[in-house]
C-alpha cells in the first residue's frame, strides 16, 4: 500500500534523526576487546557472554543509546487479523517498560502520532508455540536496531514480565536456554522465575546499549569458561556484570587430583 511506503520513508527519516541526536551515547568500540564469549555461545551471532555468564549480548543486534519508542497497533475495524490491545494490556506494556527505566534508565516511550522505532501487535495463533516474539525489522551496519516489532500471542497469558523479556531483546540481550538460567529475565521460556532484569542483566544491557558500564572491574575470583578446542580455560569476571575478561583468559592448571588450582574445573574427558 502507498501509505505504508510513505510511512516507511517517514520512519527512515526519523531513525536518521534519532542517531544524529544522541551521538554521545553511541559506543564506539566493540566490547569484544574486553568481554569474552562463553564457549557455548553461537559465534555467528556476534554474542558476548553466554549461558555460564548468565547473560548474552549481541554486538550485531542491539539498541544504541537510552531510548526506543513504540506504537501499540490499532487494528482496522473489519478484516484485520490483529487484535485490539486493550487498556489492561497497555498497562502491562507500560509496566514492562518501567522495569527497564527504573533499573538502568532506558526509556521505552509510547508514541501516538510520531512514527516510532517499534510496533507492538497482538494476535491469537493457536499453532504458534511462542507467547511473544521480537523481530528486528532493520539493523544498520553498526549493528543497531532502528526498527523492530513485538508480537503478543493471546493464545497464552501475557504478563508484564513477558513483555519486559521482549524489550530485553530490543536492548540487545539474547535468550538463555540452560535450565540454571531460569531465574533470569532472558530465560527463553515463560517458566522463568525472574520478574525483573537481574543485576547482571541490567549491567549487560547498559554495556551493549552504550549508556554506561563500558569498562569493567575484574575481581580476583576465577570463573571456569569451558573447553575451547579441547583445552580448558578460566578467566576472571567483572564484579558488576559478571562478564568474563578477555585479558585474563588462562589455561587451567591442574593439581594432583586433576582439579584446576584456580577455578576448580577438571580436564575434559
Ligand atoms: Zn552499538
Ligand atoms: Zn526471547
Ligand atoms: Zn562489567
Ligand atoms: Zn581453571
Amino acid at each position: 500500500m502507498n501509505i505504508k511506503k510513505y510511512l516507511s520513508v517517514l520512519l527512515s527519516a526519523l531513525f536518521v534523526l534519532t542517531s544524529c541526536i544522541y551521538p554521545a551515547y553511541a559506543h564506539t568500540t566493540s566490547q569484544a576487546s574486553q568481554l569474552l564469549s562463553d564457549p557455548d555461545a553461537n559465534p555467528d551471532l556476534n554474542s558476548l557472554g553466554g549461558e555460564k555468564t548468565g547473560w548474552s549480548i549481541s554486538e550485531s543486534c542491539h539498541s544504541n543509546g537510552y531510548y526506543s519508542s513504540y506504537w501499540i497497533y490499532e487494528p482496522l475495524p473489519i478484516g484485520d487479523t490483529y487484535e485490539k490491545i486493550l487498556p489492561e494490556m497497555q498497562k502491562k506494556i507500560g509496566a514492562a517498560a518501567g522495569k527497564w527505566r527504573s533499573t538502568m534508565g532506558f526509556q521505552f516511550e509510547r508514541l501516538y502520532t510520531t512514527p516510532p522505532n517499534g510496533m507492538i501487535y497482538a494476535l491469537t495463533n493457536q499453532s504458534a508455540p511462542w507467547a511473544a516474539m521480537f523481530t528486528p525489522n532493520y539493523i544498520n551496519p553498526a549493528g543497531h536496531i532502528t526498527s523492530w516489532r513485538i508480537d503478543l500471542n493471546y493464545r497464552f497469558t501475557i504478563t508484564e514480565v513477558t513483555v519486559a523479556h521482549e524489550f530485553g531483546h530490543v536492548l540487545g540481550l539474547r535468550d538463555l536456554y540452560a535450565s540454571n538460567n531460569n531465574n533470569k529475565l532472558m530465560y527463553y521460556s515463560e517458566t522463568r522465575t525472574a520478574t525483573n532484569p537481574t543485576k547482571h542483566e541490567y549491567y549487560a544491557a547498559k554495556t551493549i546499549t552504550g549508556i554506561g558500564h563500558q569498562t569493567h572491574t575484574w575481581t580476583g575470583g576465577y570463573q571456569y569458561l569451558g573447553a575451547i578446542g579441547g583445552v580448558c580455560y578460566h578467566t576472571t569476571k567483572c564484579k558488576d556484570c559478571n562478564g568474563p575478561s578477555v585479558m585474563h583468559k588462562v589455561r587451567c592448571t591442574y593439581n594432583a587430583n586433576h582439579v584446576c588450582k584456580h577455578c576448580g574445573g577438571r580436564p575434559t574427558a
